[in-house]
């Protein structure tokens, strides 16, 4: 069985790369210009956004966005308990209590039914994601933010170009972080990225992971003047290949991959309309899945499949999936109050969130197929039909 392979083979990579190399190009940009800064632009241009800094990773765009909003010991950050687990480990090296929200049952999006019953006069931030491509509710988190003076960050790294009512996500929250890593849509290898409108949160984050000359272009405010050289100390920027690739595949492929994988995923959730695997679910404020980073559709609980029996069967078929290697974000030890300290911080103890349980329970993994592989999928569905005749 072959394996689904992301990124696609770019035939011009490869030159474009030597290319680079052969004109004697930086390979180290320690300003604001360069291929660094025409990656910025193009992607803060594209979402309206005043501001973008590249970094190395997703996980120090939002470690970078957790700083610039001044988190500390004393704050808690209410958090969506069903993501990646980057999403939320960046918080514990602040020392910020982690109130985890339980998701909705069938997006597997955090639930803003349940976020305000978990305010506290100590709360700052809502962090949420846009799992598997599908936005979460961001006019009721925002609507949620105005009403209690909260920071509304966006993790947007399952969902590049995604849309909520016409508008892409990362243009909602305070601020705004991608991944780039090489699963993404848009990959450099590694890499990640963020944007806001908000010139003091752009300035924190510049100056916490960059140092040399970008703090003394990127940062206008005085009282910043002394850290021009030093940052605060820490050093994140994004190779200058990996800001090459990622800006070839915005310019040139992006948009078309999304195009591209929509209508081979559609036609996916089609097939599946009736069976015990059903089609991802769908808001209606969803007005385009973008990156749709996954595709994950749910077993259907009213008939009792076992989830092992069934991909261990699917696989015997010569297809690929699986059992999602994500799983709630609670789950993992690092976040485990007494284990694995990180400084002097205390963690707090981390609920059960029944839904991400039930979610991840339910859901299987199914190569995001792109570029209309339709026979293939065609496949799944015989013998998704065959599986539900044999054993249920
Ligand atoms: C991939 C991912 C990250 C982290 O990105 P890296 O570039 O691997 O550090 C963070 N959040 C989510 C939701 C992700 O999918």
């Amino acid at each position: 069985m072959e394996k689904y392979r992301w990124p696609p083979y770019i035939p011009e990579m490869g030159d474009l790369v030597k290319d680079y190399i052969d004109q004697g190009k930086p390979l180290s940009i320690p300003d604001e210009s360069g291929i660094i800064h025409e990656l910025e632009c193009d992607f803060a241009k594209l979402h309206h956004r005043k501001y973008a800094l590249a970094v190395s990773s997703g996980t120090m765009a939002l470690y970078s966005a957790y700083f610039a909003l001044g988190l500390s010991e004393e704050d808690e950050v209410i958090c969506t308990a069903f993501s990646y687990h980057a999403t939320a480990a960046p918080l514990l090296h602040f020392g910020v209590k982690i109130v985890f929200c339980d998701v909705e049952p069938d997006t597997g999006n955090i639930d803003t039914a349940q976020i305000e019953q978990l305010i506290t006069p100590k709360t700052r931030a809502i962090v949420t994601n846009d799992q598997w491509g599908h936005p979460c509710d961001k006019e009721r988190v925002l609507e949620l933010c105005r009403r209690h003076g909260l920071r509304y960050v966006e993790d947007c790294s399952h969902a590049h170009f995604a849309q909520y009512g016409g508008r892409y996500v990362g243009t909602f929250g305070d601020v705004a972080c991608w991944s780039l890593q090489g699963r993404k849509l848009l990959s450099g290898g590694e890499g990640g990225i963020l944007l806001t409108d908000d010139q003091d949160l752009y300035e924190r984050a510049v100056l916490l992971g960059h140092n040399l000359k970008r703090p003394a272009q990127s940062v206008k405010n005085e009282i910043y003047r002394p850290l021009d050289r030093t940052g605060y100390g820490l050093k994140l920027r994004m190779h200058p290949l990996a800001a090459l690739m990622i800006d070839h595949e915005l310019k040139n492929y992006c948009f078309s991959w999304i195009e591209s994988r929509a209508r081979t995923l559609e036609y996916f959730q089609s097939q599946l309309q009736g069976t015990f695997l059903r089609p991802m679910a769908r808001r209606d404020y969803v007005t385009s899945m973008g990156a749709w980073y996954g595709f994950m559709p749910r077993l259907d609980p009213a008939y009792k499949v076992d989830r092992e029996h069934f991909i261990r069967w699917m696989n015997d078929q010569q297809l690929q999936i699986s059992i999602p290697k994500s799983r709630p974000i609670p789950d993992y030890a690092l976040f485990a109050p007494d284990r694995f300290p990180i400084g002097h911080f205390t963690k707090h103890p981390v609920g059960t969130y029944l839904n991400a349980q039930s979610y991840y329970a339910q859901i299987v993994n199914i190569p995001t197929f792109t570029f209309e592989e339709y026979d293939q999928i065609d496949r799944y569905i015989e013998r998704i039909h065959e599986y539900e005749r044999l054993f249920l």
